[in-house]
This record gives C-alpha cells, structure tokens and sequence, in this order.
C-alpha cells in the first residue's frame, strides 16, 4: 500500500469517533503535555496530523495510540478544544478494525444495529444450547442427595468447560491472528529488521506491562490507575479460573468463606464490580477529560461487563441459600450475558486493547532496538571508513 493521501479517511475515521479535528492547528502544547511521550514516540500531535492528511498507511503502522492511556491531560491543555485525547481513543477503535482481517470489527464500530444484533444472535444461540444441554425436564437431577443447589447437574460442568474451551481457542486463535496482522504492519511493512535475539530480550516488557499496567501510573490521575489495575487483574484471575480450571472454581459444595475457591471468586467479583461501577459512574458524569466523549461501544462494552458480574453475583447469592430455580435460570440468564460479552469485546472491539497495548510496548521496543542497532552499524561503517582514508 502505498502512502498515498485519502481525503476518504476523514469520514472513514468519523465514523470511529474523531471530532473536532480540525481545530488542531498544530501548536504542541498536547505533545509537550502528556507524561507518556518520549523520544521516538511523539503523540498525539503527530497522528492527528496523519489524520489531517489522510495518511492512511503511516496510521495503520503507528503504535502511538497504543501507548496513549488517555488519561486526558493533553485534552485539558489543548488552546483549541480539539480533544487529543479523545482522537487517540478513536484512533485506537479505528486501529482494531484495520488489525482485524474478518471485518466484523469494523461493523461493530461503524453500526449500533450490527452490534446489537450480533449480540442478540449469540444470547439466543445460548439459550437455545441451554434448553438442549441443560437438564430442564428431569427436575430430580436438579438437586444435591443433601437437598442443595445442583448447578453442576442441572448444566453439565463438563459441558460448559468444553464450551468455554471451544470459544477460548476461537477468541485466541482471532487475537493472534489480528496481532500477526497488527506486528506485519507496524514492523514488516516499515521495513524494520529485528535482531532475532531481541524477540526474546525484550519480551519482558510485554508482560511486565499486560501485569502491572505501569505506564499508565505516570499520569496525574492515580486513581484511575488503582481502578484500572485492579479491574484488569480481577478480570484475568476470573478469566484463569473460568477457562482452566472451571471444574474447580464450579462445585456443587459450597466451601467455606476463606477457601481459596471463594477468596479468589470474590477478589474477582469485587474487582469488576467495582470498576464497572466507578467506569460508568465516570461516563454519566462526564466531568472528566477521559469519560466525556463515549462511544456507544463504550457503553456496551462497560454495561455488558456490569450485567455479567451482577448476574454472577445473583448466581452465587441464590446458590449459597439454597434457591435452586432461581440459581438456575440467572445461571442461564449470565451465560447468554457473559458469551456475547467476550465473544464481541475480546477479539473485536474494546477489550482487545488488554492484548493490543502491551503488544504495542514490545514493538515499539523492538522497534528502538532495531534502531539502535542500526545506528551502531552506520557509526562502525563509518569509523572503518576514516580509518581507510588516514
Ligand atoms: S490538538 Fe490542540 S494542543 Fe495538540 S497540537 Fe492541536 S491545537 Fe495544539
Ligand atoms: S490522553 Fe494522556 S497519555 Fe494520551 S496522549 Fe493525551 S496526555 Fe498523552
């Protein structure tokens, strides 16, 4: 692709949320403002300017939105109400759907009726996998010998693992497939060549950053860090303990408060629970540089997460006092939640930034090394080529 100038991206990107772009008229205060830019890694100002120009190639191979964690600082100090932050954000929506190979992210971007379809679509195909899996007509199977809750019996253990198995490959298996597409354009495509030892290097960086999300501690907001932190590691712990080990975390025997089974269920709970809440609290208020503009796939995304852990939580509530029907059908009623939740925010729009942004480090890590290593070649060069002339 060659960077040709598209004066069809600016609706293009539009349709991701960019407003008030061409207000920008290029001062650098945001630049100059934000915490996160560094040497090599100049944002917003630079990709608001590929933007403007319609550079569609230089925005598919630039990892700067990656690294902004909007934390709105650049949006307070901008002279021109052009909200950096706010078209980093959209830059970042736009980014997942040029990574994403199948097009559905790019539909769930660009039409509310598409998302809300597809979401509706997977709810009824679960309801329905429900009904014929699950043990509706034999109500004897519905309760334990002791007369408690059978939730393991009343739906298969084994049969919600195999389906957790089966989507964690599909939702895996479109992650990395959209992440190959995301490293070709970013690094392949820049004609950047990596010393193959620093993908090992520099791996660490990947890692250290998905776990501790430490770039975002040095904006203003600490809070929104803690929040952050502790939704993000809530959510992985459940992720871990749903997609490996379900038959463990989902036993008909209720353990008692301090088991570790319940420990981590509640440090999980607690972590979404609170986080969501704290997330659309932000959002309605709107007083925040970061929570004022919102997509509607914001919405979706910090409301489809809410319903689940609310509904997770009923579901442990009627379990643990023994209300077997009620157990049961908010058992169903969270799966046709949590399904369409993961199934459309993991590989294809919002949550995918849990794998895209630590990715982005280690590319750009990659990147500077590749650099640096560039640069000690042309000085080698150079210094054998004075030694030839003297
Ligand atoms: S977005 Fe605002 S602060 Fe940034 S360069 Fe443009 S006018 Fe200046
Ligand atoms: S929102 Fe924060 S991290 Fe992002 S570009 Fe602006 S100042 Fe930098």
């Amino acid at each position: 692709m060659e960077n040709l100038v598209n004066p069809k991206l600016r609706d293009e990107l539009k349709k991701f949320g960019v407003q008030d772009w061409e207000g920008c008229y290029h001062c650098g205060q945001c630049t100059a403002n934000c915490p996160l830019t560094e040497q090599g890694q100049l944002f917003p100002r630079k990709d608001i300017r590929s933007m403007q120009m319609g550079l569609k190639k230089t925005l598919a191979g630039s990892l700067e939105p990656w690294l902004c964690y909007y934390c709105g600082d650049c949006s307070k100090e901008c002279p021109r109400n052009a909200n950096p932050g706010e078209m980093m954000m959209a830059l970042r929506r736009y980014l997942t759907s040029v990574y994403d190979w199948t097009g559905i992210s790019k539909l769930i971007y660009n039409s509310k009726i598409a998302e809300f379809a597809l979401i509706f679509i997977i709810a009824a195909l679960v309801l329905i996998l429900s009904i014929i899996y699950s043990q509706v007509p034999d109500r004897s199977l519905w309760i334990t010998p002791e007369g408690g809750v059978a939730i393991n019996q009343f739906f298969p253990v084994e049969y919600v693992h195999f389906g957790d198995m089966v989507m964690f490959v599909l939702l895996a298996g479109l992650l990395i497939s959209n992440i190959v597409n995301m490293y070709f354009k970013v690094i392949v495509n820049q004609g950047i060549k990596v010393h193959f030892i620093n993908y090992f290097t520099e791996f660490w960086a990947l890692i250290w950053n998905f776990i501790s999300q430490k770039k975002f501690s040095k904006c203003d907001s600490k809070p929104y860090w803690y929040v952050h932190l502790f939704l993000v590691t809530a959510y992985v712990t459940l992720f871990v303990m749903v997609v490996a080990f379900l038959t463990w975390f989902q036993t008909d025997t209720i353990y008692a408060w301090y088991h570790p089974q319940r420990i981590l269920g509640y440090y999980a709970t607690l972590g979404l629970f609170a986080g969501t809440l704290y997330f659309i609290y932000q959002r309605s208020r709107k007083t925040k540089e970061n929570s004022k503009h919102s997509h509607y796939t914001d919405w979706t995304f910090i409301v489809l997460l809410f319903l689940s852990t609310l509904s997770g939580i009923l579901v442990h509530v009627f379990r643990i006092n023994g209300m077997a029907l009620a157990t049961y059908y908010i058992y169903i009623a969270h799966l046709m939640i949590l399904t369409p939740m993961l199934m459309i925010e993991v590989p294809f729009s919002k949550w995918s930034h849990l794998a895209y942004r630590p990715f982005a480090i280690y590319f750009a890590r990659l990147k500077k090394a590749a650099e640096n290593k560039q640069k000690e070649a042309n000085m080698e060069a150079t210094y054998k080529l004075k030694e030839s002339i003297a």
